[in-house]
């Protein structure tokens, strides 16, 4: 079976996407400097596949750590995780996400290149659309993002097509997730963002736990069914093995493949809290507060392309998202520690 890089694999994503490879008898490397994640995911995903993986602490800006991985090791394809991934913590220090960003993938890709392997999987996002009309499809025009994230997405998403322009021997993947939640239904892996979350479900688990008081629900006055925003919201689970079709079309064709990994509906903000509590009986205290600048009224994915070319589409639905959301927390209550 192939043997897969996995840059950023001890993230919240990347460990979810490597147990999937694993169960499908993939080899699996992570690479991750644990900027964002723990040395303990490593054992948790092999408690949970009964595998092993090997693994480098290793950041993508680091060329001669990059070589020596890919010295030691005959890599067949890399999954591009790594990154950093806050909205608003990239208005605040942007250089740092270029520089991660955008400067590590050009790093990464170069010493593929160096090594002849020229199959990749990039992690790209639904931010890419920006402000088109939705359902987003994969061939509406990108770029208009409204922050220095996004636009380290677009910005990579264009380097590899103009790679892939240079040399055709390339496969590449694009993959734009949506809005991933929920956890491996073991309860061993999970999200664990630091600090205060800023992304919705850490944050209704957080206040179903006790840990936070009160959600606030950013804008009751948008042009929504209830007023508030809608997203498409996947399981982390349906979007990893997303990953593992990815990697089997770009394994034997090359070109430039773009995909949504979503689930081509959108709920509420207050749909969702209604589902986690319908799901889990736990009481979400919440109150509906101003706008968060930034934020689109409404976005959700066209998902045909990836049903038609990739044979994926999405298993779980919301209530699922929601439970194993859930055990995940009652589970681990301070996350990996
Ligand atoms: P995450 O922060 O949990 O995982 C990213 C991992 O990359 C972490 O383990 C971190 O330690 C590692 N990392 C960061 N910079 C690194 C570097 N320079 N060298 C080596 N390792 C590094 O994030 P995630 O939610 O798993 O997201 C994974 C990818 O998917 C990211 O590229 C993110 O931008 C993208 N994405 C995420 C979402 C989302 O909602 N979670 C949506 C769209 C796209
Ligand atoms: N949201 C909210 N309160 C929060 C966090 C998020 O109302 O504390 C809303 C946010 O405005 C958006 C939706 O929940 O409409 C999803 O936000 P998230 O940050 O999870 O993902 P995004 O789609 O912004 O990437």
């Amino acid at each position: 079976m192939p043997t897969i890089l996995a840059t950023g694999g001890a993230g919240y994503i990347g460990s979810h996407t490597c147990v999937e490879l694993l169960n499908e008898n993939f080899d699996v490397i992570i690479l991750d400097n644990f900027h964002n994640s723990v040395p303990e995911v490593l054992s948790r995903i092999e408690c949970i596949t009964g595998k092993k993986i090997k693994f480098y602490n290793c950041d993508v800006r680091n060329k001669e750590n990059l070589k020596k991985i890919f010295s030691e090791n005959k890599i067949d394809a890399v999954i591009h995780f790594a990154g950093l991934k806050s909205v608003g913590e990239s208005c605040k220090i942007p250089l740092d996400y270029f520089d991660n960003n955008v400067s590590g993938t050009i790093n990464l890709c170069n010493v593929m290149k160096e090594f002849n392997v020229k199959n990749l999987v990039f992690s790209s996002s639904a931010t890419v659309y920006g402000r088109n009309p939705i359902p987003y499809k994969e061939d509406m025009p990108t770029g208009d993002v409204s922050n220095p994230y996004g636009r380290t997405k677009y910005i990579v998403e264009e380097i590899l097509k103009d790679l892939y322009a240079s040399d055709n021997d390339w496969s590449i993947a694009l993959l734009r997730y949506f809005n991933p939640i929920g956890a491996h239904e073991s309860g061993l892996i999970g999200e664990e963002p630091n600090g205060i979350p800023n992304n919705l479900m850490p944050y209704i688990s957080k206040v179903a736990i006790g840990k936070l008081e009160k959600l606030t629900v950013f804008g009751g006055d948008y042009d929504t069914k209830d007023g508030t925003c809608i997203r498409d919201y996947i399981h982390v689970v349906d979007l990893a093995k997303g990953h593992t079709k990815a990697l089997d079309k770009i394994l034997s064709s090359s070109g430039i493949q773009i995909y949504n990994l979503g689930t081509g509906k959108g709920y509420s903000v207050l749909e969702i809290i209604k589902a986690f509590e319908d799901s889990t009986g736990q009481k979400v205290n919440y109150s509906i507060g101003p706008r968060r600048a930034g934020d689109l009224a409404a976005n959700y994915s066209d998902s045909q392309k990836a049903l038609k070319e990739l044979g994926w589409k999405t298993q779980y639905d919301i209530n699922k998202m929601c439970k194993d959301t859930w055990n995940w927390q009652q589970k681990n209550p301070n996350g990996y520690k």
